[in-house]
């Protein structure tokens, strides 16, 4: 399983291990949540078997992500 980069994977290409499905990571589905470690999970929209998955990150890299990126797109709104 693959932990993706919270500010990049949305716009990412994203190839599925089962199914070979090819897309974005703002496609796959929302998976589990797990909120002790601020963990999210994301299934492939096809095969729905788990590719991947998220840390949320917490407010001090959200500003690093900002000052070293900025204007950069992460699609998360
Ligand atoms: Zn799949």
């Amino acid at each position: 399983m693959t932990c993706f980069n919270f500010f990049t994977f949305k716009l990412k290409t994203i190839t599925c291990p089962n199914c070979n499905w090819i897309g974005q990571g703002k496609e796959l589905s929302k998976g589990e949540f797990f909120e002790d470690s601020y963990i999210s999970e994301f299934n492939c929209p096809k095969c729905s078997i788990e590719v991947g998955f998220i840390q949320f990150p917490m407010k001090e890299q959200m500003d690093k992500w900002e000052k070293e990126n900025p204007g950069k797109k992460t699609d998360w709104e």
